[in-house]
C-alpha cells in the first residue's frame, strides 16, 4: 500500500519549476518533472527493447500481470484517489474519484479476462484460413483531463494485455495523477513496459509524430485530434482517435418528469459536466416541458458542490481556469439571447477556485452557442420540441456523434428512436454509463477505433490470416 505522501514523494520533482496546483484552492500539490523529446527518445528505446520479452509472454502470464496491477491499484486506492481528487478538482464522493479509481482496477482486471483466441474463418473442402492477432509493438498514448486516470487505463490495459509496451503523455493538466497511477503500477509490471512522460502539447506533437510509434492512441479534442491525424500520416501510424461529444438527451412524452430527474441529471454533470460523454443538450416535449424544469431544479439544488476532499461534496470545480471561462462565456451568451436562466449562471468571481455554478438554462435554441458548441462543464441547456421527428433531426445536427440518450418508460419506443441516433453510443433511460464489455467510440467528428472489450483488444493488435 502507498500513502498520499509516499505517492507525492515518487512522482513529484520538488526543483521543478512547472507546478501542479489544486483547482479548488489553488495550493501547490507538487513539482512536475517536465520532460524533453531527448527523454521521449529514450522511453521509446527503452520500449523497443522491452517489447518482445513482453511479447514472448502467454496471455495467461500478461493477463497475471494485469491483475496484479489491478492489486496494487486496489491496495494504494485511497491514496490515488486523493491525489485524483486534489489535481482534477473531482470529489473523492459520488461517481468522482474513489469511482475512478474503482474503474482503473475494474478496466484492468476485465482486460486481463477477456478472451482473445484465433478465429477460424473457414474450414471446408476448400482449405482452412484462420485470424489470430499478434502485438503491434510500441504504442504511444496521449491523454485528457477530465478522467486521466480511467481513460489512461483504456490506453494502457487492452495494449499491455496484447503484449505491446506503452509510453503514455498525460495532460499538462493533471500529469501527477497519471504518474501515480503509473508508480502505483510498475510496482508490479515489468520495467520499461509502461512509461508516463509529463509534458505540454509540443511533447505531445513530438511524440505523435514520432516514427518510433506502431500506433498512437488518443483522447482529447477534436482540433488535436485532426492535427495529430495530419502528424501520423507521415508514418502512417495506426490510430485511434477518441474525440469530443455534443451528446444529446431527448425526453419522450410519455416519461415521467420526477422519475427521471436524478437519472438527467447525472448524465448531464457527472465530473461536473466535464466528461465526454456526458448529456450535454436536453430536448424536451411542450407537454411536459416546464414539469421536466422543474424536476431538474429541485434534484440539481440537493447536490452540494465544493473542495473534493470534503465528503459531502459530489460536484467539484473545472480544472483549469480556461474551462471557466469558456463556460461562463456560454452562458453569457445564452442569457444575452434571451433564454431564462432557472438555475446558477452566477458565479462569484472574488473566489479562488474554478467553482461554477451547476446552470440550467430553458429556452435556448440550436445554434446559441451554448448548444452549438461543447460547454465541458456544470450547464445544461433544455430544448423544447413539438415533433419528435424534428428532435431527432436537431440532435443529429451537429459534427460530432459520441453518445445519445432517449429517456421513456416504453423500450420499444425508445429503442426505435435510439435507431435514428447519429452516435457511437446511445444509452436508454440513462446517459453515459459505460461498461468494459461494451464497445465504445464515436461516430462523426467524435473519433475512430474503439475502446473496451474484444473490440478494444483487437484496435490494439495486428490481424495476421494464416491459410492453408
Ligand atoms: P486537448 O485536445 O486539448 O488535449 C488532450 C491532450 O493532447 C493533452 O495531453 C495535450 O497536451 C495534447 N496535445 C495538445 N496539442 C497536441 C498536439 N498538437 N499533438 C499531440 N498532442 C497534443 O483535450 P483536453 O482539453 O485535454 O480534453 C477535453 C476534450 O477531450 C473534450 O473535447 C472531450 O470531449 C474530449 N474527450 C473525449 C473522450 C472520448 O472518449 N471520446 C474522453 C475524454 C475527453
Amino acid at each position: 500500500m502507498t500513502t498520499y505522501q509516499g505517492l507525492l514523494q515518487a512522482v513529484t520533482d520538488p526543483q521543478s519549476e512547472w507546478e501542479s496546483k489544486d483547482p479548488a484552492t489553488a495550493e501547490v500539490i507538487g513539482g512536475v518533472p517536465q520532460r524533453s523529446v531527448s527523454d521521449l527518445e529514450a522511453a521509446i528505446a527503452r520500449a523497443r527493447e522491452a517489447q518482445p520479452a513482453w511479447a514472448a509472454k502467454t496471455h495467461e502470464q500478461r493477463s497475471a500481470a494485469l491483475n496484479a496491477a489491478a492489486d496494487a491499484i486496489e491496495a494504494s486506492a485511497e491514496a490515488l484517489a486523493e491525489l485524483l481528487s486534489r489535481e482534477q478538482g473531482k470529489p473523492l464522493n459520488g461517481p468522482n474519484a474513489r469511482f475512478e479509481v474503482g474503474g482503473c482496477a475494474a478496466w484492468t482486471r476485465a482486460n486481463a479476462a477477456f478472451p482473445i483466441e484465433p478465429e477460424t474463418l473457414v474450414d471446408d473442402d476448400s482449405g482452412t484460413a484462420q485470424l489470430e492477432w499478434v502485438p503491434l509493438g510500441v504504442v504511444g498514448a496521449v491523454g485528457p483531463w477530465n478522467w486521466p486516470m480511467l481513460i489512461s487505463i483504456w490506453q494502457i490495459a487492452p495494449s499491455l494485455r496484447m503484449g505491446n509496451t506503452v509510453v503514455l503523455k498525460p495532460s499538462e493538466h493533471t500529469p501527477l495523477s497519471v504518474l501515480a497511477l503509473a508508480a502505483v503500477m510498475n510496482q508490479v509490471l515489468p520495467s520499461g513496459v509502461l512509461q508516463v512522460l509529463a509534458g505540454d502539447g509540443e511533447l505531445g506533437a513530438a511524440l505523435t509524430s514520432h516514427e518510433g510509434f506502431d500506433k498512437i492512441t488518443f483522447t482529447g479534442s477534436v482540433s488535436t485530434g485532426q492535427a495529430i491525424m495530419r502528424a501520423a500520416a507521415d508514418n502512417l501510424t495506426r490510430l485511434t482517435l477518441e474525440l469530443g461529444g455534443n451528446d444529446a438527451g431527448i425526453v419522450l412524452d410519455d416519461a415521467d418528469p420526477a422519475a427521471i430527474a436524478e437519472g438527467l441529471f447525472w448524465g448531464a454533470f457527472i465530473n461536473t459536466g466535464q466528461t465526454c460523454a456526458a448529456m450535454k443538450r436536453l430536448y424536451v416535449p411542450d407537454s411536459i416541458y416546464d414539469q421536466v424544469c422543474e424536476s431538474l431544479v429541485e434534484i440539481a439544488r440537493q447536490m452540494p458542490m465544493g473542495i473534493g476532499l470534503e465528503e459531502q461534496n459530489v460536484l467539484g470545480p473545472l480544472q483549469n481556469r480556461g474551462q471557466y471561462e469558456i463556460v461562463a462565456r456560454l452562458v453569457e451568451a445564452a442569457r444575452e439571447s434571451g433564454a431564462r436562466i432557472l438555475l446558477g449562471g452566477d458565479p462569484d468571481e472574488s473566489q479562488v477556485g474554478n467553482f461554477y455554478p451547476t446552470t440550467l438554462v430553458a429556452d435556448v435554441d440550436d445554434k446559441n452557442p451554448l448548444v452549438a458548441e461543447e460547454q465541458f462543464g456544470p450547464a445544461l441547456p433544455i430544448l423544447r420540441y413539438s415533433d419528435l421527428d424534428d428532435a431527432v433531426a436537431r440532435a443529429n445536427g451537429v459534427e460530432v456523434g459520441l453518445g445519445a440518450s432517449v429517456w421513456s418508460p416504453n423500450i420499444d419506443r425508445a429503442r426505435e428512436v435510439a435507431s435514428r441516433l447519429q452516435a457511437g453510443t446511445v444509452w436508454i433511460n440513462k446517459h453515459g454509463a459505460i461498461d468494459p464489455r461494451v464497445p465504445f467510440g464515436g461516430a462523426k467528428a467524435s473519433g475512430f477505433g474503439l475502446e473496451f472489450g474484444v473490440e478494444g483488444l483487437k484496435a490494439v493488435a495486428q490481424p495476421r490470416a494464416i491459410s492453408w
